[in-house]
C-alpha cells in the first residue's frame, strides 16, 4: 500500500511495516538506463509488499516512494549521482528515526544498489535506530547480496546456478542486471546488449578503485550482459522477492533473523561510516 496515497489518520501505526527503498541513479553500461538500480529497488519493493501482503493480510504492508539516493565510489560517468558514505548514513538514519516517531515497530530497507558500502552504511543507520528506540529496523539487502558469505543460501532455480558457476563475477550492469531489466522493461535494454564486451574483473580486484575504473574504461559495465534473457530475469525476479519476503517475515516474528542483518564485510572498520563523522 502506497503511503503517499493515505492521508495522515489512515495510517494503520500498530499493526503495520513501512518498507523503505533507496537507490541511486548511476551509470549502467552503453546498453542499459541510469534509472537500473531505482527500477530494480522499486520492482522489489512493490512485489514484496505484495506478496508480503498476500501471506498476511491482518498486517498493512506499506511502501514510501523510493529515494534516488545512494553511495559509490566508482569514476564518474555522466548521469551519476553518488552521495559520500556518511551522508547516507544520516539520510537513512533520520528518515528511520521519523517513521519510529510515527509509532511504527517494523522498518525495512530495500536497496538495489549493490555496493558494500552502501549497505554497509544503511546497516549503520539501523544500528543506531535499534539501540536508540529498540529493535524496529532492519536492512537485509546486503547479506543477501553477499548469499553464501553470509551464510544464506538464495536457493536459485537451476538455470540461474548454471550461469552464477560459470559466470560468477557479474558485477555491475553484466547478464543479472541486464536479465532483470529484460524481464521488467524490455523496452529500455538497447539491442547492443548482445554485442558487448565480456569485462572479467576478479572479486579481490573490486577493492581498487583504480582497477575497477580501467576495467569499466568508456563502456562502464563489468561482466556479461550479451548473455542475459528474459527467462534468467524472471527467474532472478522470484527467487528475489521470494528471499526477500522471507528475511522480512523472519524480522517481523523475530525468528531467526540476525544473519541477514549485516553484509559480509560489515566487520571491516574502513568500510564502515567513520565514528567521528557519527
Ligand atoms: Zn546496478
Amino acid at each position: 500500500m502506497k503511503l503517499e496515497n493515505l492521508s495522515w489518520n489512515e495510517i494503520d501505526t500498530e499493526n503495520s511495516a513501512v518498507i523503505v527503498g533507496l537507490a541511486p541513479i548511476e551509470e549502467h553500461g552503453h546498453h542499459l538506463p541510469i534509472g537500473v538500480d531505482f527500477y530494480l529497488t522499486q520492482k522489489w519493493v512493490e512485489s514484496t509488499a505484495e506478496a508480503l501482503n498476500k501471506n498476511d493480510p491482518s498486517r498493512k504492508y506499506y511502501t514510501l516512494p523510493i529515494i534516488p539516493l545512494g553511495n559509490a565510489d566508482i569514476k564518474t560517468f555522466p548521469g551519476n549521482l553518488h552521495l559520500k558514505q556518511h551522508i547516507i548514513y544520516h539520510i537513512i538514519k533520520q528518515i528511520l528515526q521519523n517513521i519510529c516517531d510515527w509509532g511504527i515497530k517494523n522498518i525495512i530497507v530495500i536497496s538495489g544498489h549493490g555496493d558494500p558500502k552502501h549497505q554497509i552504511a544503511i546497516e549503520q543507520a539501523c544500528s543506531y535506530i535499534n539501540r536508540k528506540n529498540g529493535l524496529t529496523a532492519f536492512s537485509p539487502m546486503g547479506a543477501i547480496f553477499s548469499q553464501e558469505k553470509a551464510g544464506i543460501d538464495l536457493n536459485h532455480s537451476k538455470i540461474v546456478k548454471d550461469m552464477l558457476d560459470k559466470y560468477p563475477n557479474d558485477f555491475h550492469a553484466g547478464w543479472i542486471e541486464t536479465s532483470l531489466m529484460l524481464y521488467y522493461k524490455s523496452k529500455a535494454v538497447r539491442e547492443n546488449y548482445l554485442h558487448t564486451a565480456d569485462i572479467d574483473i576478479a572479486p579481490q580486484e573490486m577493492i581498487s578503485r583504480k582497477k575497477i575504473d580501467n576495467k569499466m574504461a568508456d563502456i562502464g559495465h563489468l561482466g556479461y550482459p550479451r548473455l542475459a534473457s528474459k527467462e534468467l530475469g524472471e527467474a532472478l525476479h522470484i527467487n528475489m522477492v521470494e528471499n526477500i519476503v522471507l528475511a522480512i517475515e523472519k524480522f517481523i516474528n523475530k525468528d531467526d533473523y540476525s544473519r541477514y542483518q549485516h553484509h559480509f564485510l560489515y566487520k571491516i572498520p574502513f568500510l564502515r561510516v567513520g565514528l567521528f563523522r557519527r
